[in-house]
């Protein structure tokens, strides 16, 4: 918050919530607000469904709990990026339309994609198209200059989205001046192309030219996404596990600890080795050894707040003598 009132630059906030999981005794949720230049939780809510209602109700709940958070140290946000949640769309729009609300492009294709397998089984021509329309969804907006002003953008965003239709059935000029033709090399010779016939082509242009979802398109950002956020929320379940159940305190005790870990681990530095290079390690996750592959990591520092922690524990043991338990 400090650095935040001191940087006096926008604020750009990414926000989504974890609903728990059974396992929990109560349902829980979880909202935060993660400010996407400096990568750190801002606002970190926890919310009890038996006080809010159904899991939509808690998500604009914590959307707004957080907002609320932030208004007391005279904090507000420039831009917010969330996914396609209606409730909390509608709210920035009526009631906070000074804030610029876009979509995370991950959740628009997660969506997109579950449409289209289906799709792809009727319809096997469309099957090599698959990867190639998802890749697509992704470059629309992060092929596009953040810099310029909202309505170009957007318009700039659609009209490489809408360009897909033309470009799958071997057609590469648009009838759109924001995009008036492809801008890639010649296609390979033996590119499937689809045929304007084809019902499986007039479907998936039902699909990805829906007037709901040309909307969502228009509002994709272009520069930040969120996914850092769910790297916080598996780190939530590291501090409060599924197996376990705890009160409200508990586990809000748990959240904030959470929080502390990922705002000093997002900048956290690695160990390096004598020639200044990160020092590497192997794991061999479970699902891959019968592959016999595995991944190389770097090895981090251990979290200073962490160290701080356990010397604090230690004193408070060994030098006061403080019995904590029996
Ligand atoms: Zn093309």
């Amino acid at each position: 918050i400090k650095t935040m009132t001191t940087r006096q630059q926008p604020l750009i906030i990414g926000g989504d919530m974890r609903a728990d999981t059974p396992g929990h005794c109560a349902k829980f949720g979880t909202y935060s607000f993660l400010e996407l230049n400096i990568n750190k939780i801002i606002s970190t809510q926890l919310l009890q469904s038996n006080e809010i209602g159904n899991s939509n109700a808690m998500e604009k709940q914590g959307f707004i709990r957080c907002l609320e958070d932030l208004q007391q140290y005279d904090l507000r946000p420039h831009t917010v990026i969330t996914d396609r949640h209606l409730q909390i769309a509608k709210y920035i729009r009526e009631e906070q339309n000074d804030i610029v609300h876009h979509y995370d492009v991950w959740h628009l294709a997660k969506g997109l994609e579950r449409k289209l397998l289906p799709l792809s089984n009727k319809h096997p021509e469309l099957r090599p198209w698959l990867k190639s329309i998802i890749g697509h969804l992704y470059w629309a907006p992060a092929s596009t200059p953040s810099d310029l002003d909202e309505d170009s953008k957007q318009n700039i965003v659609l009209a490489k989205w809408m360009s897909l239709t033309n470009h799958v059935v071997n057609r590469h000029s648009h009838d759109n001046e924001y995009y008036p033709s492809c801008i890639h090399e010649e296609s390979p010779l033996d590119t499937k192309w689809l045929h304007e016939d084809d019902i499986g082509y007039k479907k998936l242009k039902e699909i990805t030219l829906n007037t709901r979802f040309l909307k969502d398109v228009k509002k994709l950002s272009t520069d930040h996404q969120t996914s850092s956020i769910e790297s916080f929320h598996s780190l939530i379940l590291q501090f409060s596990p599924k197996m376990k159940t705890f009160s409200y305190k508990g586990m809000l005790c748990r959240q904030l600890l959470a929080a502390l870990h990922y705002n000093e681990n997002s900048d956290q530095e690695f160990i390096l080795d004598g020639d200044d290079d990160p020092k590497l390690y192997a794991t061999f996750p479970k699902k891959k050894h019968k592959e016999g592959t595995y991944s190389i990591r770097t090895k981090k520092l251990i979290p200073r707040i962490f160290i701080e922690l356990l010397q604090e524990v230690l004193h408070t043991i060994f030098v006061l003598n403080y019995v904590f338990c029996d």
